[in-house]
């Protein structure tokens, strides 16, 4: 193993809250592997109520699944096995506006998250001078499932890094990492912004909030928008999600604050409607009272997690289904 997969091991291993213990910890599936694998049922009844899985990746790539490591062949699996039951891709700012048009009567709603901008995500190639997407990177295995699966939309949410370690800075800053060039950062954030995909802030370098001030705090996180208005001038950021699940210490900050430039004099604000948490399961729906969209919980793509979530959502009925008029 060279240096710089140690170091990118290291940056994304720490993207959990969760040691790994822990992690392995909150599949809250006492059911484990038992749970029969039901089929969709398309004609369920709607349940507005239900819960929503919003899956959480990170590094697509490898040949054996680790703690933050996934396997192209597993995250396509795992795409196979939500459509299989009838889930369909939305944003997270989709279900703040509770808007589930993308996602037929009696079917579910999923969201994919991707986090910490490596270019096993997002990797364009060069053929004839043109850039191509490469078909092992997240987004073009996406890209490829979406051509076989009818009803498979362009609905995911990228939480990226413009200025972390190792390349993680929007999908690779240097062809030491996976070929990419500096050059191809903003076509590839505007890129995802045309496509429907939403863009989500995940700091500047995937920072530790609760170790830094409110000053610092609020500069990794305006200085991430900054980096994503760069690349898609005036869009509106509604989420952030949290570096390592951690909190800053006046909570508020993670969605709300502002950093003025000491080079320009100029400030620059921040108002998010969702934050998303590392883990705890699928999420609340909107329609819930119970529903904080500053809070918003995760389901960590770890092992076999993910198909046991949805194994027990549809043996327990509680997912969310959508109705005709939503
Ligand atoms: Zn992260």
């Amino acid at each position: 193993m060279d240096r710089r997969v140690v170091v990118l091991s290291l940056l994304t291993a720490a993207c959990s809250a969760g040691s790994p213990k822990q992690s392995a910890g909150i599949t809250h599936d006492s059911a484990g592997g038992n749970v029969a694998v039901a089929a969709a049922e398309p004609s369920a009844a709607a349940n507005l109520l239900g819960r929503i899985p919003v899956l959480e990746y990170h590094v697509i790539a490898g040949e054996k699944n680790s703690l933050y490591t996934r396997t192209a062949a597993s995250f396509r699996a795992d795409l196979e096995e939500a459509y299989k039951r009838g889930y369909r891709p939305i944003t997270i700012a989709q279900m703040l506006d509770k808007d589930f048009r993308d996602v037929p009567a009696g079917m579910s709603p999923v969201v994919a998250v991707f986090d910490d901008a490596s270019d096993s995500q997002f990797r364009y190639v060069e053929q004839n001078g043109k850039l191509v997407i490469d078909p092992t990177s997240a987004v073009g295995i996406w890209m490829d499932f979406t051509k076989s699966h009818p009803g498979w939309k362009n609905r995911a949410v990228f939480c990226m890094l413009n200025g972390g370690a190792a390349g993680h800075n929007f999908f690779g800053d240097n062809p030491k990492f996976g070929g990419q060039k500096k050059e191809w950062r903003f076509l590839k954030v505007k890129w995802l912004s045309d496509q429907g995909f939403e863009l989500c802030d995940h700091t500047l370098w995937h920072a530790k909030l609760n170790k830094y001030s409110d000053a610092v705090v609020q500069e990794q996180i305006a200085r991430n928008a900054m980096g994503i208005d760069s690349a898609v001038p005036g869009y509106k950021i509604r989420t952030m999600a949290l570096p390592y699940g951690l909190w800053p210490k006046n909570r508020p900050l993670a969605s709300h604050g502002s950093w003025t430039d000491p080079k320009t004099g100029r400030t620059h604000s921040y108002n998010f409607e969702a934050v998303l948490e590392v883990s705890g399961g699928p999420a609340l729906s909107p329609y819930d009272a119970k529903f904080d969209p500053k809070k918003i919980n995760r389901i960590e793509a770890i092992g076999d997690d993910i198909r046991r979530q949805l194994a027990r959502l549809d043996s327990t009925r509680t997912r969310f289904v959508a109705s005709n008029s939503k």
